[in-house]
């Protein structure tokens, strides 16, 4: 197989089609193409086979990948597979052909990955074969079938170890099962008692503050931000390189250290911004996301988002880079109408097939709804992984609960409103007539004549607007690029426009920016 790009990143979206690395994803995967021992505890679900896929397909040689289900590993071959991968098992499952097929892509060089069930371990030819295959990886699916005190004990597994003293390449063990007791037996069996590099952790990064804003005045509020954080390392992502390097300039002129980082700029401006970004104290870094992986400083103290992410996963992704030392950090994401209309356009303009696009305006409704959600961020963030928790504390809707109202007769007035305006406007005209104003527009199209004309009068066109975001928010509406941006009702509204569900509110006026500019002298 020819690699476009070798990149870890730019292989997750061109070979598994993400967008970012799930939580605790990115770091393994370091470990492991840094060649150390790894043993990775993750909540299932969590994305651990994409730590050991991802590596595979960097590193020279076969992976060999030592998984107790037959079921799972034909799946992940087959959507290896799929993608292009040379991915084969050896299994009691197997047909002769398949097995031999096998061989020959070992023989001709060819394989990535080998899936084997721990009773291969058993045969004699095994090793010989992994030789052979010029394996330089082992990874251990559910490593805690080791223990023999678990319930799963698989007493094939214990020879895992004598392979890997065999092999003499690092081995990354992988599991859902966190005690401490099992852990250490891991560490005993598989790693000789010598501890492996350790990831264990939920989803949750409590020492990282979450907030959202609507966009009011974007350039301003990102100044101001960073005014407040004077001294400290930071980074601002933006949605487009132009913007990279206007915001940057922008600081720069506020008397602040910064500069910026995008994949437009030449390899060698690149690696001189990390490493100065490393090494100094207090630089803002202005980037897109190219700005990743490459990063491993553990002081960067805030994040800022001057545009909304693509997707839930980006979104944790980057604030994720914040506070790795556990210290306090704080991130802040600002939203408006056109970024919700630029993230859909990105997805529908894309090549992607469409189940691949329904499931991308999926992750961005989920990031929508975090950005509009009325109550604890972090437990609907943590909600989305899969964590159960309580209210965090450490959020700006737990610092300062939201003044929510049922907004159930606004959305159905807005969306009558687009209805009967055959859904070809945007939220500004939509406005203007639930408002009950007259404008030549208005009157040409007789739209001061619809039973809708002048019904939202309760409601000042600011508050109109945060309804028309929140809708959006919700998906209960949608821009819609074949109609220049026009606003369409989605499914998800009907029950809401029938009167058979209700829907609560943010009453957010447009909030002002908290901290006041302090002109330069
Ligand atoms: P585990 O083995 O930890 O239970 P899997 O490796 O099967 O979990 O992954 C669980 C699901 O998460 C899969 O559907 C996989 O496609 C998805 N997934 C994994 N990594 C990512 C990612 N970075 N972005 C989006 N989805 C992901
Ligand atoms: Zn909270």
């Amino acid at each position: 197989m020819t690699l476009p790009d070798p990149s870890p990143e730019a292989m997750l979206a061109s070979v598994f089609g993400f967008h970012a690395f799930r939580p605790g994803q990115e770091e393994i995967v370091r470990a492991v193409l840094a060649g150390r021992n790894t043993l990775a505890i993750m909540p299932t679900g969590g994305g651990k086979s994409l730590c050991f896929q991802l590596p595979a397909l960097c590193l020279p040689g076969l992976t060999v990948v030592i998984s107790p289900l037959i079921a799972l590993m034909r799946d992940q071959v087959r959507s290896l597979r799929e993608a292009g991968v040379e991915a084969g098992a050896l299994t009691s499952g197997n047909t002769e052909e398949e097995t031999e097929a096998v061989f020959a892509a070992i023989d001709a060089g060819r394989l990535k990955l080998l899936y084997i069930a721990p009773e291969r371990l058993a045969g004699s030819g095994t090793l010989a074969l992994l030789r052979r295959a010029k394996t330089g990886l082992i990874a251990v699916d559910e490593a805690h079938c080791v223990s023999q005190w678990g319930h799963d004990f698989r007493p094939d597994y214990l020879r895992i170890g004598d392979l890997r003293r065999a092999l003499d390449v690092p081995l990354a063990a992988f599991t859902a099962t966190a005690d401490e007791e099992t852990r250490a037996e891991i560490v005993t069996r598989l790693f000789d008692g010598i501890p492996p590099a350790t990831f264990l952790r939920g989803f949750d990064r409590p020492n990282i503050s979450l907030a959202f804003e609507p966009k009011d005045q974007p350039r301003r509020q990102i100044l101001d931000y960073v005014a407040a954080r004077r001294g400290q390392s930071g980074i601002v992502y933006c949605a487009s390189r132009a913007k990279t390097e206007q915001l940057a300039a922008a600081l720069i002129e506020a008397g602040h250290p910064a500069c910026h980082y995008h994949g437009g700029m030449e390899a060698e401006d690149r690696r001189r911004v990390e490493t100065r970004f490393q090494r100094e104290d207090g630089l803002i870094v202005v980037a897109t996301v190219a700005f990743g992986m490459g990063i491993d400083k553990p002081d960067i103290r805030w994040v800022a988002h001057a545009d909304l992410p693509k997707s839930i996963e980006s979104y944790y992704q980057e604030i994720g880079r914040a506070g790795r030392d556990g210290a306090p950090a704080e991130t802040l994401t600002l939203y408006g109408a056109d970024d919700v209309r630029f993230r859909r356009q990105q997805i529908d303009e894309g090549l992607a097939p469409p189940e691949r696009k329904a499931a991308d305006h999926g992750r961005l409704n989920a990031l929508l709804g975090l950005a509009e959600a009325t109550g604890c961020r972090r437990q609907r963030l943590l909600a989305y992984f899969g964590e159960t928790s309580g209210p965090c504390g450490n959020c700006d809707l737990c610092e300062t609960p939201p003044d929510l109202f049922d907004g159930t007769e606004a959305v159905r007035k807005a969306l009558s409103a687009a209805l009967r305006t055959e859904e070809s406007y945007g939220a500004g005209h939509l406005i203007e007539v639930l408002l009950g104003q007259t404008n030549d527009r208005i009157t040409a199209r007789g739209h001061d004549r619809l039973p809708t004309f002048g019904v939202g009068k309760d409601l000042s066109r600011t508050e109109w607007q945060a309804v028309f975001r929140q809708m959006q928010g919700h998906d209960l509406i949608r821009p819609d690029a074949a109609r220049h941006g026009a606003l369409v009702m989605t499914d998800r509204a009907r029950p809401i426009l029938r009167g058979e569900e209700r829907i609560t509110l943010r009453r957010d006026l447009v909030r002002k920016a908290k901290v006041r500019h302090v002109p330069k002298a």
